[in-house]
């Protein structure tokens, strides 16, 4: 959903605007304990749109309490994720030096802003109020917060910044690639997966030149798969085995939303798939990998999977939170069976954590195993933690020395969080950042 974000100094009336468009009162997300003023999301809606508004609690830049550059560092991820803020001044008390900081400062950050005057209860009482609050250059509407006057304008105001809904629909869309090196039966999965009397199929031609994508429905849910032009193109027999057009592999890694990573089951994982898995956790892609050819292995008995379960963990640690699947796409076994997870791994790769939960976790990981010592004995301490984007789930750790935590307890935070929250199918990202 877009997200409103709600700037201003204290007092100036954020909540009863807040309160006027939320669905609900009660905010859906808390931020950690210890910062005592919190970025809260609520629900909220106007005209035909949905969408998130996070009060980013009082801005001030002109006072030295303990808690003003979190608030600040709140304040800049909620305007990073918003895609439009509403600043909201006091209209009664006039244009303040801290409004012309806060303004000056929202200038430099890349959002558009609506400037809403509060407190103008009366229209021409409103008009004289809000002139003076001109000359700091925003889209500028008298408002009331608690009457509701001049809001619905606005609103408006707010709305035209909104992307169109046509692209969210377009979202709904998983875009899948399949990737891998040649002969590992790359074009017979397609085949199977888009053969004839199979549900709708409708070829499409992708961003890039000579891109052909095919839309196909399972279960309701559609599914763009990208590129299939280049699957079935058998450029590198011309060159040799050692050239499949890893560009172009890495282009189709590039679009789409999760990677179904083909192998050679008779062969197992080779260098070049693991070059190609490094490749998609990079790019922070959801990935599935499909151990191709399984009809071709023989003399199958009940452990032969789990053996080659081992081969696949153990070549492809560095991605063990990808799905595995063996399939034939010669006689269609599991073929199906791929959909089945790729619907949940997109949802893992677009999924978004509320600050609580993750700070929940993080006190729990950190009590279990504390922080690295920094140079000079100085204990490392993690303030708190947010998911600052998804696709994929990318979560800062704010804590005092970032340049000190270094990759083994990144990996054990991030072991910790995947207990909790799984994320199956999905890279996550964590990274430090200074407290500034
Ligand atoms: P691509 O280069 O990755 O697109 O691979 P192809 O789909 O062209 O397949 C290469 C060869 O492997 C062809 O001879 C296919 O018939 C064969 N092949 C593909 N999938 C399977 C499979 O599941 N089992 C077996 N036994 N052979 C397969």
């Amino acid at each position: 959903l877009p997200v409103v974000a709600i700037i201003g100094r204290p007092n100036v009336g954020k909540s009863a605007i807040v309160n006027r468009l939320a669905k609900v009162q009660e905010a859906i997300v808390y931020d950690q304990p210890g910062v005592t003023r919190d970025r809260t999301y609520k629900p909220a809606f106007w005209s035909d749109r949905d969408f998130m508004i996070v009060d980013t609690g009082g801005l001030v830049f002109d006072d030295e309490t303990e808690f003003l550059p979190l608030i600040r560092e709140q304040a800049m991820m909620a305007l990073s994720e918003a895609c439009a803020a509403i600043f909201v001044v006091d209209g009664q008390e006039g244009l303040t030096e801290a409004d012309r900081v806060l303004s000056d400062w929202l200038h430099r950050q890349h959002v558009p802003v609506v400037l809403a005057v509060n407190k103008c209860e009366s229209l021409t009482q409103g008009y004289s109020q809000v002139s003076e609050f001109y000359e700091l250059g925003w889209d500028t509407h008298a408002v009331s917060g608690i009457h509701g006057n001049g809001l619905a304008e606005a609103l408006d105001d707010v709305l035209s910044h909104f992307p169109e809904k046509d692209e969210e629909v377009e979202e709904e869309e998983i875009r899948v690639a399949i990737i891998g090196r040649p002969n590992v039966g790359k074009s017979s999965l397609l085949n199977a997966i888009a053969g004839e009397n199979r549900s709708i199929v409708s070829p499409i031609s992708g961003t890039t030149r000579d891109a052909i994508d095919l839309k196909v429905e399972r279960n309701g849910i559609k599914y763009r798969l990208v590129d299939t032009a280049g699957i079935r193109k058998k450029k590198y027999v011309q060159y040799g085995p050692e050239f499949f057009g890893i560009n172009r592999a890495f282009k189709a890694i590039d679009r789409a939303d999760v990677v179904l990573l083909v192998i050679d089951a008779v062969e197992g994982v080779t260098d070049q798939d693991q070059k190609l898995a490094g490749r998609i956790l990079e790019e922070g892609r959801a990935c599935i990998v499909v151990m191709n050819k399984w009809d071709a292995i023989e003399e199958k008995d009940t452990y032969t999977m789990l053996e080659h379960m081992k081969q696949v963990k153990a070549r492809l640690h560095f991605t063990e939170w990808a799905d595995v699947v063996f399939t034939s796409a010669v006689s269609g076994q599991r073929v199906e069976k791929i959909f089945d997870m790729i619907a949940p791994a997109a949802e893992q790769h677009r999924r978004r954590v509320s600050t609580s939960v993750i700070n929940e976790i993080l006190e729990d990981a950190v009590s279990w195993h504390t922080p690295p010592t920094m140079k000079g004995g100085k204990q490392g301490r993690i303030y708190y933690g947010t998911q600052v984007s998804s696709r994929p789930p990318s979560i800062a750790l704010f804590v005092n020395s970032p340049d000190r935590f270094g990759d083994t307890y990144r990996r054990y935070i991030e072991r910790k969080i995947r207990e909790s929250l799984g994320f199956q199918g999905t890279p996550i990202r964590i990274f430090w950042r200074g407290k500034k």
